[in-house]
Parts: C-alpha cells; sequence; structure tokens
C-alpha cells in the first residue's frame, strides 16, 4: 500500500516517468553490469522538467491552501530548483520571487545570462542575485526575500532550498520509490542498485523512506555533488526522520540506510572534474543521455567508476536516476565548446 494516500498532490508532470535501457553505455563499461536510467528529466512539460517538480507536487496544495500570492525560494544563480518554482507560480498563477546566489565561481562570459536563469528570467520571476556562496540550509537572504514580499504588501509562500527541508518536500521521491517498485513488476525483476545524486538531500532521503518500506532502502547510492559531504549527511538523516514519521513508517531507518559516496564531488560544488567532463561525454556519445556538469554528470561520473572499481557485483542491474538539470549545461559553453 502506498505511503502517500492520506496526502494531497497537484499535479504538474506527465506521471509515470519511463525506465530507459542503456546498452551502449553498459557495453562501453565491460558489460557486466546493466544500466537502466529513470528519466525524471523528462517527467513534465514545464519548463523542461526535472526532480523538484516531483517534490512540489506535495507542496502547492499547502502553498494553495495557505493563501499566498507569492512563492519564494533561493538557489544559485544556475538552479534548476528555482527554475522549477518560478515555472510553477507561472502555471498556479502565483507571482514569484527568488534569491539566485552566487554558489559557484563561473568562468564562463554568459553564465548570468543562458540556461536556469534564462528561463526563469523568461517565466516571469523576479530574480535577485546576491554575493552569498554555497550552503543547502536556510539563509538570511530567504528570510530577508520573504520580509520584502510582506513589505510590499503581498503574502509569501517559503520554499527552502531544493525543497527539501519543507515538510513535505520528501514525499515526491517516496512516490518515485513506489513507482519503482510498480515498474519492476512490469519488466519481471527488481533493480540491484539505485544511483542518485545528493545535495540538499529529501530526493534521495524520499527513496530511502520508500525504498525501506520494501527493505531495500540501503540499495540507494547516493552520489553526493554538494561537497559538504557532512551537512548534506545530517540533513538527510534528518529529513529522513520527520518523514518516516509523517508518512508513519513502521520500521526503523538505521544509519546503514543512509549510503552517500562523497568521492566524486571534488573540485567544488557546480564546478566539474576532468573525470566528471568524460563521464557527461561517454553518456552523450553512446546513449544521447544528456547530462550536467553540477550534479547529474557528478552522479554519472561516481556509477561508472563503482562500475570499473567493481562495486557492484557481475550481472548487476542499476538503475540511474536521471533527475534533470540539463539547462546548466549552457553556462560551461567554453567547457564544452570543442564537444
Ligand atoms: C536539485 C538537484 C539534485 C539534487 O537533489 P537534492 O534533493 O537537492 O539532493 C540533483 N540533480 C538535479 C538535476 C537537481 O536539480
Amino acid at each position: 500500500m502506498s505511503l502517500l494516500e492520506q496526502f494531497e498532490r497537484y499535479p504538474l508532470t506527465f506521471g509515470v516517468t519511463p525506465i530507459e535501457h542503456l546498452p551502449r553505455l553498459s557495453k562501453a563499461l565491460g558489460g557486466d553490469v546493466e544500466i537502466y536510467a529513470k528519466r525524471d528529466d523528462c517527467n513534465s512539460g514545464l519548463a523542461l522538467g526535472g526532480n523538484k517538480l516531483r517534490k512540489l507536487e506535495y507542496i502547492v496544495p499547502d502553498a494553495l491552501a495557505s493563501g499566498a500570492d507569492t512563492l519564494v525560494s533561493i538557489g544559485g544563480v544556475q538552479s534548476n530548483h528555482t527554475r522549477m518554482v518560478a515555472a510553477v507560480a507561472a502555471k498556479i498563477g502565483m507571482k514569484c520571487r527568488l534569491v539566485q546566489e552566487s554558489w559557484v565561481p563561473h568562468e564562463d562570459a554568459v553564465y548570468d545570462r543562458v540556461g536556469n536563469i534564462l528561463l526563469t528570467r523568461l517565466m516571469g520571476a523576479d530574480s535577485r542575485i546576491v554575493e552569498d556562496g554555497f550552503d543547502i540550509g536556510i539563509r538570511t537572504s530567504w528570510e530577508e526575500a520573504m520580509q520584502s514580499v510582506r513589505d510590499e504588501g503581498g503574502i509569501p509562500y517559503g520554499i527552502p532550498a531544493g525543497a527539501s527541508v519543507h515538510k513535505f518536500g520528501c514525499l515526491g521521491y517516496i512516490g518515485f520509490a513506489e513507482e519503482v517498485m510498480q515498474q519492476e513488476v512490469e519488466l519481471g525483476f527488481e533493480f540491484d542498485y539505485v544511483v542518485v545524486c545528493v545535495v540538499t538531500g529529501s530526493t534521495q532521503g524520499g527513496m530511502i523512506v520508500g525504498f525501506k518500506n520494501a527493505d531495500r532502502a540501503n540499495r540507494v547510492i547516493g552520489i553526493d555533488a554538494s561537497g559538504t559531504p557532512e551537512k548534506t549527511r545530517a540533513q538527510v538523516t534528518e529529513i529522513v526522520e520527520k518523514t518516516a514519521e509523517l508518512v508513519g513508517l513502521d520500521k526503523e531507518i538505521t544509519e546503514q540506510d543512509i549510503h552517500i559516496n562523497p568521492d566524486y564531488a571534488y573540485p567544488a560544488y557546480g564546478i566539474p572534474s576532468a573525470e566528471t567532463n568524460e563521464a557527461i561525454r561517454l553518456a552523450a556519445q553512446t546513449e544521447a543521455m544528456i547530462t550536467d556538469p553540477v550534479y547529474e554528470g557528478k552522479s554519472l561520473q561516481g556509477m561508472i567508476d563503482l562500475i570499473k572499481t567493481g562495486f557492484f557485483p557481475s550481472g548487476s542491474r542499476v538503475l540511474y536516476a536521471h533527475l534533470g538539470g540539463q539547462p546548466a549545461i549552457n553556462g560551461y559553453s567554453y567547457t564544452y565548446r570543442n564537444g
């Protein structure tokens, strides 16, 4: 039975996302492990979609019920999350105020003009760039943005970075876990591992709670892209505990259920390593699967390295959770100028 029956969901996505077999990528990595991707990057018609929409489906009913007229949120300049909050605001007819922090020391001349921020501006959000650096927690600039809406007579509804520490932020990815388990029935097999990028934590957190219900939480392999893995781990733990209680999970989640690999976030959040770029090129050239240098390129790099180093037993089926994020690649036009 679904853990989500008691919660209201406002549909923003197309529904069940496809699981795609990646035979050429599997073969390029030796063929001992079969790789599949769950394409949450293709989950919606709203501004190119992605994982934040799955989360926001469970937050929008609360925003509507609150009587607010303005969604307020925060992220980096090339934030996928703020793009999706802007999209939701446009779609449900609210205003949107965003704080876009300087999370990445970018080099590209067009970094603050293209990709996510371009789409965000196009959808009419009031997007304000500030100097603060990377942090996954609650920020003063966010509190100030909330207050600025109030000062102008508006009613703000706050959505934290990545929609993660919101009380309903984790529900969408419980839905993901339940959806995968239904798809496994149709496919006639179970995945041995799920690989997922983790930064603010509610994507992996939701998967942990959802898969724990079937005693499979420890098969969710989080690949940290924050570069601050202790903070991310602490936030995932907190989110998972709160959400398990919220949904009434009758199993206890332990430390062993929270698997976060810190090895691939280097050199820093938002900066791809040479190995990240190799991974991005390999998936693009074998499967035409496009990933970004901030998030999905790093989880892809992690999955590829774990395959090469024998972490997954031979014959494993690995499900790569593709969470979206492709618009950011435009902010790295110099890095990929020759492919
Ligand atoms: C936000 C985001 C993530 C990280 O998800 P969290 O829930 O913040 O851990 C990964 N990939 C993409 C494309 C994202 O936009």
